[in-house]
C-alpha cells in the first residue's frame, strides 16, 4: 500500500508555490523530482566523502570508493545483472546509447542493416542515423499503428541476415506505450542480431530483470527514476563491452601509458575516462534504494489506479482525443484537445501552478504520424494524487473556457 501523505513529506519540492498555488507536478517523464533521502545522500558525500575515486591510497578517497562501487552493485542487484563490471557509469541514457553507436562504427559494413521503432526519442534516432553516415548502413524503421503501438508483423518482414542492431524503448516517452520488448529480442537473436532497449522512461514504473530479458544492451538515467541529473547506465554483456572499443580516451580507462602504445583497462573502466560524476552515481543507488522501499508492486498499483482515474476524467471534457489509450502503458496521458494548440493549454495550467509537458517530447516522428505539432502529457508518479487530477481536469476546462 502507499502512504501517499508520508510519500509525499519525502519530496520537499511538493510544498512550494507556483504562481501562488500548490505545485502539481505532472512531468514526471521528463525528469522526476527527488526525495530527501537522496538528497542528504548527495549532501552527505560532499560534507564528507569528496575526493576522487580509484585513485588514492588516503582515507576520503578510499571510502569515496567504495561507496561508488557499492552503488554500481546496488544497481547490479536491481536490474538483476549478472556482473557488477557489465554496469557502466554514463552521464545518462543519451550518453549510454552514444557509446555503443561509437563502438559499432568500426565493427559494421555497409551492407549491415540497423532497426529502429517509430516510437523512439531523438536520441534513440540521432546517433543510429549518424552511425549509418560513418559505417553506410542502413536504417530500417518499425512502424506504429494508430494506437500508439507498433507493428510487429511489419517488425518480423523487416528482419532478415542483414540486420546487426535492433533499438527500441521499453516504454515510449510520449505515449506511454509499454512495448513488447520480449517478443522483440526473441525475434531479433533469432536471426543473430543484438538489440538496445532505451529503458529511460520505464524504470521509474516497473522493474526490468534484465537477465531474464536476456537483453544485450539497457540503458537508462538516474533521474527519471528519483535520482540527480548528469548520471545513467549502460548495460551490456560482457562478450559485447569487451568488443566494443573505448568510447573516449583519458584517465581512468588506461591499463598503461607510454608514447609506443596504450593498453586499455579492463571492464568497467575502460568505458570510464575521467574524473565521474561520483557524488551522481552513488545517489543513484541511494534512489533505486528509495524506491525499492516503497516497492514496485506498490507503484505500479498505485500509478495504475491514477492513470485509470485520470483517463476516464480526462475523457469527460468536449472535445478531447487521447493518443496511445492503450491497456498497457505507463501512467501518461497525451492529448489535445479540438482547435486549440497544445502549448497554449499548458501556459494556462502553468498560470494555476500545473506543470504539464507540450510540444514534441523529442519525438518528432510521433507527431508527425499523427499530423499534429505536438500533444498535451500529463506523466504522473506514485508521489501525485487523485484530488491533483482533478484540478487538472477543471483547469483544463477553464483553459477551452478562456480559449475558445
Ligand atoms: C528521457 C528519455 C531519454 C533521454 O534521457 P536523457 O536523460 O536526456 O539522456 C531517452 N529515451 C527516453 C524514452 C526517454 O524518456
Amino acid at each position: 500500500m502507499i502512504d501517499i501523505f508520508k510519500i509525499r513529506e519525502d519530496f520537499p519540492i511538493l510544498s512550494r508555490k507556483v504562481n501562488g498555488q500548490n505545485l502539481i507536478y505532472f512531468d514526471n517523464a521528463a525528469t522526476s523530482q527527488t526525495p530527501q533521502q537522496v538528497i542528504d545522500v548527495i549532501t552527505d558525500y560532499y560534507t564528507r566523502l569528496n575526493s576522487n575515486i580509484h585513485r588514492g591510497v588516503h582515507r576520503l578517497s578510499q571510502e569515496a570508493t567504495d561507496a561508488y562501487e557499492e552503488a554500481r552493485i546496488k544497481i547490479q542487484q536491481h536490474f538483476n545483472v549478472a556482473k557488477p563490471y557489465e554496469i557502466i557509469f554514463t552521464s545518462g541514457t543519451t550518453e549510454s546509447i552514444n557509446l555503443v553507436a561509437s563502438g559499432f562504427s568500426k565493427l559494421l559494413k555497409p551492407e549491415d542493416e540497423l532497426v529502429i521503432s517509430a516510437l523512439e526519442h531523438h536520441s534513440n534516432i540521432v546517433p543510429w542515423q549518424m552511425l549509418c553516415e560513418k559505417t553506410g548502413a542502413k536504417l530500417k524503421v518499425i512502424p506504429m499503428t494508430q494506437e500508439g503501438t507498433l507493428d510487429i508483423k511489419i517488425y518480423k518482414n523487416i528482419l532478415n541476415k542483414k540486420t546487426k542492431l535492433v533499438f527500441v524503448n521499453h516504454v515510449s516517452n510520449a505515449l506511454g506505450t509499454l512495448n513488447p520488448v520480449d517478443e522483440i529480442i526473441k525475434m531479433a537473436h533469432k536471426i543473430g542480431a543484438y538489440v538496445l532497449i532505451d529503458g529511460a522512461q520505464a524504470c521509474a514504473h516497473i522493474k526490468p530483470d534484465l537477465q531474464k530479458m536476456n537483453v544485450d544492451f539497457y540503458v537508462t538515467s538516474a533521474h527519471k527514476l528519483c535520482g540527480p541529473t548528469g548520471v545513467g547506465m549502460l548495460y551490456g554483456k560482457t562478450e559485447l563491452l569487451q568488443k566494443l572499443p573505448p568510447y573516449q580516451g583519458g584517465g581512468e580507462m588506461i591499463s598503461s601509458v607510454t608514447f609506443e602504445k596504450t593498453t586499455y583497462a579492463d571492464l568497467p573502466h575502460k568505458f570510464e575516462a575521467g574524473t565521474p560524476n561520483i557524488a551522481g552515481g552513488i545517489a543513484f543507488g541511494a534512489a533505486l534504494d528509495y524506491m525499492n522501499s516503497i516497492g514496485f508492486k506498490n507503484i505500479i498499483k498505485y500509478e495504475n489506479d491514477l492513470l485509470k482515474y485520470a483517463t476516464k476524467e480526462i475523457k469527460k471534457i468536449d472535445g478531447i482525443k487521447i493518443y496511445g489509450d492503450l491497456q498497457k502503458k505507463t501512467a501518461v496521458i497525451s492529448f489535445n484537445i479540438k482547435n486549440i494548440h497544445p502549448y497554449d493549454i499548458g501556459s494556462i495550467l502553468d498560470q494555476m501552478g500545473i506543470a504539464v509537458r507540450t510540444g514534441h517530447h523529442c519525438a518528432q516522428p510521433i507527431m508527425d504520424y499523427f499530423e499534429i505539432p505536438g500533444t498535451v502529457r500529463a506523466s504522473f508518479s506514485f508521489y501525485n494524487t487523485f484530488n491533483e487530477i482533478d484540478i487538472m481536469v477543471k483547469g483544463v476546462q477553464k483553459a477551452i473556457k478562456m480559449l475558445q
